[in-house]
């Protein structure tokens, strides 16, 4: 039997062969640091060469705005580099909006069921962040869309379950079925299968050519990543960056004709600087301010004849 390749895929085969060599190779060392030697080399020798260039690839944690919470350590976290920079310790160790976090990747030289159960918790957690939306009403205040969240993912050398009669989707199962969900969207075993969940199914691909299956992983990511970002819009980071506290109104920037209102529910007095575009006209009647007064009331001047040039009260208004 013979399977239809093609150069382009015959060429990624080699790198991800080349690379994957190399970090089994390592994995069989046993100096401290070994987990580390093998993510630096799967990071700069599989993902960063295989993966499109807009994805940015780094490791560390992931946080989130609205509670400050604060993900695991995680392996691999794919991001896109056009919705929020990541704050980084180093060249890709570093803090990451959960807002441009596309997918991550927990990295396990030896697969056991005590791993995955630790990668399910900790996508588990990161299912709970809530997400900055990217879009907002004419008015300005914020769109609720829906978003495609973080995609989490186990990557493993190998796995405890070689020669068992269970396949990685059902020792999963054993975990999440049937009080929780499958956090986890996939589980690559090099030399065995990828596994993926199609939201009903667990879909597996073992390929008949070496490293299908991790040619399969890279595959789905190309696929998916771009609509995952594109879910997330235009989310404002300025919100990760700006302080709530210490702000305050100075001065006007100039002079201005203000006019004095009264509350029609509170019957306060104050002097209101209200905008009329950029029209020049004269007003018979009473000026509204669009604004409220604090007690919810409706703030008016009194009736009259006002003069407006160019959007501003004139001196002389009335
Ligand atoms: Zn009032």
């Amino acid at each position: 039997m013979t399977s239809h390749t093609n150069k382009y895929q015959d060429f990624l085969r080699a790198k991800v062969k080349g690379a994957l060599e190399e970090a089994k190779a390592a994995s069989n060392l046993t100096h401290q640091g070994v987990k580390g030697t093998i993510l630096e080399i799967l990071i700069s020798k599989l993902f960063r060469p295989l993966l499109p260039s807009d994805i940015g690839i780094g490791t560390g944690q992931i946080v989130e705005m609205y509670t400050g919470k604060t993900s695991t350590q995680i392996d691999i976290i794919l991001y896109d580099k056009s919705i929020l920079p990541p704050v980084l310790f180093d060249e890709s160790t570093g803090i990451f909006p959960v807002e441009a976090v596309l997918y991550t990747i927990e990295v396990k030289t030896t697969l056991s069921k005590k791993d995955l159960r630790i990668a399910h918790e900790s996508a588990k957690k990161l299912n709970s962040f809530s997400y900055l939306p990217g879009l907002e009403n004419e008015d300005g205040t914020d769109k609720h869309h829906s978003i495609d969240k973080v995609k989490s993912v186990v990557f493993a050398l190998n796995s405890t379950l070689t020669g068992n009669n269970l396949t990685e989707a059902e020792r999963y199962k054993s975990i999440y079925y049937p009080d929780e969900f499958p956090y986890l969207i996939s589980i690559c075993v090099v030399g065995d299968a990828y596994w993926f969940n199609n939201g009903r199914v667990w879909i597996y691909h073992k390929g008949e050519n070496e490293y299908d299956e991790v040619l399969s992983l890279i595959g789905g990511v190309s696929n998916t990543y771009k609509s995952v970002a594109r879910s997330r819009n235009y989310p404002k980071l300025g919100k990760y960056i700006i302080s709530t506290e210490g702000w305050g109104a100075g001065p006007t920037s100039r002079d201005f004709n203000g006019i004095n209102v009264t509350c029609n529910m509170c019957g306060t007095e104050s002097i209101q600087f209200p905008h009329f575009g950029m029209q020049s006209i004269t007003i018979n009647g009473f000026i509204n301010i669009e604004e409220p007064c604090v007690c919810g009331g409706k703030l008016s001047s009194k009736e009259g004849s006002y003069k407006v040039v160019n959007g501003e009260l004139a001196e002389n208004y009335s």
